[in-house]
């Protein structure tokens, strides 16, 4: 007998910061409440960036959601739960312990729509975490650009920057860096600098 039950499916949103991804999860995440599915969403402890309980985008777009440890904390919250969820989401992927890769296969193979964001690079141009196996793994694979904020072309780099960075001397070679407030800008490969020591643009 063919099983036909529901297929479930892993979805992943990579690129850059400010690509985003983020409004593109919460996009698919509300579709899929208009269409009255279970939607739950979880995010990881360490991004508490605007809210603890939603995944706001740079654009505040926001959507409910359960901060966590880590993959154990999900699995403990999806054993608890009274009805279980047909779409789970996943935010800043990136920042989870390996175990959430079985965690999130166990759940598309029992039928959950799995939507899962984050960073594929992180600041030095490396793949970033859990992100490469579950580009591997996903049934489909979005990957956004950012705009670059020196040129403006299209830009796949995070690029760690000097917040509060000021150019001091008389140029040339003696240029110094003021400032230690780390913040981050979308570049293009063009404009991308490996390295921490960039003033911001
Ligand atoms: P991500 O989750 O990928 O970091 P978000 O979904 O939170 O991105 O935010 C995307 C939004 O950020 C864009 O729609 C735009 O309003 C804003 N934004 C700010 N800086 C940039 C940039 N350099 N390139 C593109 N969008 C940017
Ligand atoms: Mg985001
Ligand atoms: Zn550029």
């Amino acid at each position: 007998m063919v099983d036909r039950s529901a297929l479930g499916q892993v979805e992943v949103i990579c690129g850059p910061m400010f690509s985003g991804k983020t409004e593109e999860l919460i996009k698919r995440l509300r579709r899929a409440q208009i269409a009255r599915q279970r939607v739950v969403v979880f995010k990881p402890k360490i991004d508490d960036r605007y809210d603890e309980n939603a995944v706001v985008s740079h654009s505040s777009m926001r959507i409910e959601s359960i901060p966590v440890e880590g993959s154990a904390d999900i699995d403990r919250w999806l054993k608890r739960a009274d009805r279980a969820p047909s779409v789970v989401g996943i935010d800043e992927a990136q920042f989870f312990d390996v175990g959430i890769v079985d965690l999130v296969e166990r759940l598309a193979d029992r039928g959950v729509r799995v939507v899962v964001a984050g960073l594929d690079q992180d600041y030095l141009g490396r793949p970033f975490g859990v992100m490469p196996t579950f580009l591997c793994l996903a049934e489909s694979v979005t990957k956004q650009l950012s705009v670059c904020m020196v040129c403006g072309a299209a830009a796949s780099k995070s690029q760690r920057v000097h917040k509060d960075a000021h150019r001091t001397g008389k140029g040339g070679d003696d240029v110094i860096l003021v400032g230690a407030g780390e913040a981050y800008e979308a570049r293009c490969r063009r404009c991308y600098v490996l390295g921490t020591d960039v003033p911001s643009t």
